[in-house]
């Protein structure tokens, strides 16, 4: 596969999530088909969602350029066969570790005075998110955090030859899918929940609700260690 058509579905892969964000977001503001299953049931008034929707669009044009940078510049060793599965499985599972404790130190950085006052507040104008607000943070933040999944592949780089695309597509995909649900405000299911160490949505709302502790996203196994876990 060449070099732009590897830049052009890594970009229909982030647009295609955010898409789907968008809809289960539409969905929450003007239907009441999952309202029954919010977790913070006070009123979200739609008006102030598209208020902040110039910041999440641009913020979405900032993961489409860094994504479609990463994959150019880290194109010489990707690898496009199909994996075997055990490559494919250990490759995501990597990715997902190194971006996600990268992400937890750069959260728990976030919440320190200066960082908070001048970037991170702006995420956590959102007291009860709802799932495309999960973009909408202040530019700077976006950036450094979207380049969290290409940390991991250099990371990766050092041990392996290759990075399989396979596993960095599913990943990118799934992170977004990740992201978009502990935004949600919408309860986590028994068999998400179950996922040992899995980062639910309750996890997550409560940290924007209480403004501090659980700074992890995709595994609470980070909070765990370093104590920064709250359950109410
Ligand atoms: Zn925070
Ligand atoms: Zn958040």
């Amino acid at each position: 596969m060449n070099v732009t058509s590897a830049i052009l579905i890594t970009i229909a892969i982030l647009f295609c999530t955010n898409l789907i964000g968008y809809i289960y977001t539409a969905l929450i503001l003007h239907t009441n088909l999952i309202n029954d299953y919010r977790i913070q049931p006070k009123e979200y008034f739609a008006r102030r969602f598209y208020k902040r929707f110039p910041l999440i669009l641009f913020n979405l044009s900032i993961l489409l350029s860094v994504g479609a940078v990463g994959v150019y510049l880290f194109y010489d060793i990707l690898d496009f066969s199909t994996p075997t599965l055990g490559l494919f499985l250990f490759q995501l599972i990597l990715i997902f570790l190194i971006d996600d404790l990268y992400f937890y130190f750069y959260h728990a950085a976030l919440h320190t005075k200066f960082l908070y006052k001048h970037i991170h507040k702006t995420h956590h104008r959102s007291t009860m998110p709802i799932p495309m607000e999960y973009i909408f943070t202040h530019p700077l933040e976006w950036f450094f955090g979207a380049i969290g999944p290409f940390i991991g592949l250099a990371v990766i780089a050092l041990f392996f030859p290759q990075i399989n695309i396979y596993a960095f597509w599913t990943m990118s995909a799934l992170r977004n899918l990740h992201e978009l649900d502990i935004h949600s405000g919408i309860k986590s299911s028994k068999i998400v929940s179950a996922i040992p160490f899995y980062g639910t949505t309750e996890h997550h709302d409560l940290h924007h609700s209480k403004n501090r502790g659980n700074y992890a996203s995709t595994f609470t196994i980070w909070d765990k260690i370093f104590r920064t876990e709250i359950i109410d």
